[in-house]
């Protein structure tokens, strides 16, 4: 049995996803995660809830509640979601925690003493109506390069070229509009990544079994232009980590925020801590999950991601840690997921383009989003949402292959013999054909899996699927009862073993379906089917079962017309 530490990139706060977010990150790690944990691994899934910055504030104000409020408000909504979706996280934390916040200025303090933390006195804009800093992106003006009157402090949207605060003409505040902006001296931390460059290099270099999207944009962020470059990791903010060295206070630091990107990753750490408090434990019980020196030596830690979040943990996060120098544990492998577009464009939280994670639970159950976004993960390319190819899939892979199989074996079952198991004939050549089919096939998709392959694992399960009807076609039990009604039995008490298999096996990308297969079958026994042949005689004859409601309904086409039209822009 291997041990093995799952963490999601962990969404921001203010808002709902869209499923694009989904499939990025959480919806893969939750697969791997119910995968490992069915082959009988030890495994610890994290998640939580990205809650500093500036972002969150204007949310806040813009609900007309203090930050605090709506952030716990928020978590409660994103963690109900999540459960909806059946992400099985064996803890969905807060990075606004008290744990994170101790990790996150334990972690600042033992970078300064190995000395890669610079404070740095920089000239920053203050809006005076707004009494505040104002971070880049939140000052906006005209663009020097193009004229642009909407061009942010940070890039120009219309051009892409990349800005300082102080190359805009006529600066205002993003926030409130106003003018009345003074550049004021204010100091902040660097964290010195450049310090680090060769070590993470080396580190990057030795992982030759990550995936090429992964090392590639690390790669580029190491070596493009002037290269790897030191980090700002503080801001002039209220919402947030206070700046604290360990656990003194900072001189010149005082009011200062850790950069949410600094605190967010530690969230990982302190979420598994966070799960130990909710569960009664003690620090070792999380320890041994992170520290190497307290048991985490022999632990597998893998990160799901989007490829937007590659260079912060390639790069940032392993500098954090490092830079530490004490022997918390670095990731084994990062599975990153190009984007998922919505029928024809993106997806668009601002404009409610494309569909909300709230709004795909309130038309179809989880299982219907989970096998149509694993099936069409976007690992090599992007890939994009249609209704006309999420209906078909639908339709087609659960309904009329899985789900038709479970209701026909089960309905042709009771009406014959009851709602037993049979025990009449036993297997001929024809069933050992398909067992032996089932166990190489069973060896691909457990291949995929462990290579965090999601689609290619989506299709040997589909083929999965697919032998078994293909073995009821072609045995017709429901014509060999005519004759032979003692080998149709034997056919049928295969078909409702298989049923549980699938049901074992299916499990990671939809568990609802599966918990009904196996509710049905009158069956606990989850155990993996190694051995295929051992595996079809579980359900032993004259084990009773109940016929299921039907597995999965389709989608018609007028339901794909109207929710084409109801997702297609301005969410209500
Ligand atoms: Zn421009």
């Amino acid at each position: 049995m291997a041990r093995i530490l799952i963490t999601s990139a962990i969404p921001y706060i203010n808002g709902i996803k869209h499923l694009g977010n989904l499939v990025g990150s959480q919806l893969p790690a939750d697969l791997y995660a119910r995968y490992m944990r069915g082959r009988g691994h030890e495994v610890m899934f994290i998640c939580a809830t990205d809650e500093h910055g500036t972002p969150a504030e204007l949310a806040a104000a813009k609900a007309g509640k203090p930050v605090e409020d709506y952030c716990a408000e928020m978590h409660e909504v994103q963690k109900e979601i999540a459960a909806g979706f059946r992400l099985s996280f064996d803890h969905f934390g807060r990075s606004s925690s008290a744990r994170n916040r101790r990790l996150t200025q334990h972690f600042a303090g033992a970078l300064a003493e190995n000395g890669f933390i610079e404070e740095v006195v920089e000239r920053q804009f203050f809006s005076v109506a707004d009494n505040r800093f104002l971070p880049d992106r939140y000052i906006e003006g005209t663009c020097p390069n193009c004229g642009y009157d909407k061009a942010r402090g940070d890039q120009c949207e219309n051009c892409t070229k990349q800005l300082d605060p102080t190359d805009l003409i006529d600066p205002r505040s993003a926030i409130s509009g106003s003018t009345e902006l003074e550049l004021r001296e204010t100091k902040h931390l660097y964290l010195r990544q450049r310090a680090l460059k060769g070590e993470i290099e080396a580190w990057i270099d030795s992982k030759t079994d990550w995936p090429v999207l992964t090392t590639s944009i690390a790669k580029k962020w190491l070596h493009d232009g002037e290269g790897l470059q030191d980090r700002g990791i503080t801001r002039d903010l209220k919402w947030g980590v206070p700046v604290r060295k360990g656990g003194e206070p900072w001189p010149g630091m005082e009011g200062k925020v850790f950069y949410v990107w600094f605190d967010a990753p530690i969230e990982y750490i302190a979420g598994t801590a966070e799960w130990a408090d909710a569960n009664g434990k003690a620090d070792a019980d999380w320890e041994r999950w992170w520290r190497t020196d307290k048991g985490a030596e022999d632990v597998r830690y893998v990160q799901f991601m989007g490829k937007d979040n590659v260079p912060f943990h390639t790069l940032s996060f392993p500098a954090t840690i490092m830079g530490s120098r004490e022997p918390w544990k670095l990731v084994d492998y990062i599975k990153s997921f190009n984007y998922l577009n919505y029928d024809g464009g993106q997806f668009s939280t601002s404009q409610g383009r494309g569909v909300f994670m709230d709004q795909a639970l309130s038309i179809l159950p989880a299982d219907y989003w989970r096998w149509w976004l694993l099936s069409h993960a976007p690992e090599n390319s992007d890939s994009e949402f249609t209704w006309e190819n999420f209906q078909g899939s639908v339709n087609k892979d659960l309904a009329d292959v899985l789900g038709n199989l479970v209701s026909r074996v089960t309905k042709f079952c009771r009406s014959k013999f009851g709602e037993t198991v049979p025990a009449g004939g036993s297997p001929g050549e024809r069933e050992h054909q398909l067992v032996a089919e089932l166990q190489q096939r069973l060896a691909a998709y457990e291949a995929c899996m462990e290579a965090m392959e999601v689609r290619k694992a989506a299709s040997e399960l589909r083929a999965l699927w697919v032998a078994g009807n293909e073995y009821l076609q072609s045995a017709a039990p429901w014509t060999v009862v005519k004759t032979d009604p003692e080998q149709a039995q034997a056919m049928i008490r295969l078909a409702l073993n298989l049923i549980r298999l699938y049901a074992v096996i299916s499990r990671p990308f939809i568990p609802d379906a599966a918990a009904s297969m196996m509710a049905s079958l009158g069956c606990e026994d989850w155990s993996w089917p190694a051995d295929v042949g051992r595996a079809l005689e579980v359900l032993p004859a004259g084990h009773g079962f109940t016929t299921p409601d039907v597995l999965f309904r389709k989608i018609t086409d007028e339901e794909r017309a109207e929710w084409q039209t109801r997702f297609s822009g301005v969410r209500s």
